[in-house]
């Protein structure tokens, strides 16, 4: 039997327009007719297959695109929401109620990190913050509301690695679910194939890959989808977080040049993290062998896509971050911008931007230094001329 090859599951996809269009066409539509009454009453129960309702609930466009990432995390199905940040928020509050608790991985996104903290508790949802790579933490900090493990792939922005594997074991002993945002490393790790019960990417980021679109998917059983999608109860259907069906479309298209993204990130990033290794920079990647979970990731890896296009420098002071970003910027060798998966290089100080919401003492707690750069490295024809260009941006400043 065929081993799992996401690439290759979307490329056998085949979605024609209403023409004979190489493209499916744009649902541009937010309600739909029915022939009968009956039939009409029966899609509301949720009881026929086909048949679009309304466009919150459902529509070609979105069941395409949910289709094509089903097929990326070899899941049963998915649901595509309008952010990432919507696809999270619908996930947890689908699983937790009133009086529940989340055990979460401490290194994630700010926004993610924000929800938990800040946004839950007023709804007695509490979260247990944990070192997600100890996992005798991770099991100390379950107790008997707890009703979700949740963490990232690879974090933002520290770039640790969660041992998807020995998670999932932990949920089915104490029958939690395992939520894995897989943000970072699309193609490159399969959290479903490792034991994750939900799968969420930002669409936003590299799958999308042209910083023009926000969006989000949920990844999961049927079940989970339907009931995500349930009108009586359903989180997706009744928060709204409706991705629109021109979006859609349109990420459905970039979707079909990921692999090939993916891997030049990936090169042009284990380029530079070698090199800036070698001059002597405080960079972390998870392909050097020097990154704690170097092993760990190779172990869960698809190979043909590389450890990811992020990498971190740590320069020790934010003064330093900035001066150094804005000549990198001044030179042309990306964009002071957060975000991540752009063809261009893209740089940003992650302790006074996309993690600002963890408090500084945490963000010291974990390493998380206001030095810290975060590279989301881009789609470089040359990346050795990169490499000279960004060398003569730190000597000038005096890191190297
Ligand atoms: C950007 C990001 C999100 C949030 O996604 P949006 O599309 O901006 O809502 C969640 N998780 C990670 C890891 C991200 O990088």
């Amino acid at each position: 039997m065929e081993t799992f090859n996401a690439a290759n599951n979307i490329q056998d996809l085949q979605f024609f327009g209403e023409f004979g269009g190489v493209n499916p066409s744009i649902s541009d539509s937010s309600t739909y007719t029915f022939l009968s009454a009956k039939t009409m009453f029966d899609t509301f129960e949720g009881n026929t297959d086909g048949c679009y309702l309304y466009s919150r609930h459902s529509s070609p466009s979105n069941l395409y695109l949910a289709k094509a990432l089903a097929s990326l995390e070899g899941t049963e199905g998915a649901n595509v929401t309008a952010s990432g940040m919507g696809a999270i928020t619908s996930s947890l509050l689908q699983l937790c109620k009133s009086g529940d608790h989340i055990v979460s991985s401490r290194t994630i996104y700010g926004g993610t990190y924000a929800f938990m903290k800040n946004f839950l508790p007023d709804f007695k949802i509490q979260t247990s913050f944990v070192d997600i790579t100890n996992l005798e933490k991770v099991e100390a900090a379950i107790n008997e509301n707890t009703k979700v493990i949740y963490c990232e792939s690879v974090s933002n922005p520290l770039l640790e690695v969660a041992d998807i594997e020995a998670l999932s074991q932990i949920c089915k002993k104490h029958h939690l679910k395992l939520i894995v945002d897989n943000t970072f490393s699309p193609l490159s790790i399969s959290p479903q194939l490792l034991g994750a019960d939900i799968t969420i990417h930002s669409l936003t980021k590299f799958i999308n890959g042209s910083s023009d679109s926000v969006g989000g998917v949920i990844c999961a059983d049927q079940q989970f989808i339907d009931d995500l999608k349930s009108v009586n109860t359903g989180a997706c259907m009744l928060l709204g977080p409706t991705m629109d069906s021109l979006r859609a479309s349109s990420i459905l298209k970039n979707l079909r040049t990921l692999h090939i993204r993916m891997k030049k990130h990936s090169e042009n990033a284990m380029f530079l993290a070698e090199k800036f290794e070698k001059d002597g920079l405080i960079v972390k990647y998870p392909g050097l062998k020097s990154h704690k979970n170097h092993e760990l990731y190779k172990r869960i890896m698809h190979a043909e896509y590389g450890f990811g296009g992020l990498l971190t420098l740590d320069v020790k002071t934010v003064e330093k971050a900035n001066e150094l970003m804005e000549l990198m910027q001044n030179e042309n060798l990306g964009y002071l911008a957060v975000s991540l998966g752009f063809y261009k290089t893209l740089f940003s100080a992650s302790g006074s931007s996309t993690s600002s919401e963890i408090p500084e003492e945490e963000r010291m707690e974990m390493g998380l230094s206001d030095g810290l750069i975060r590279f989301s490295i881009g789609l470089d024809h040359d990346i050795e001329r990169t490499y000279e260009k960004m060398k003569w941006c730190m000597k000038k400043v005096g890191l190297i």
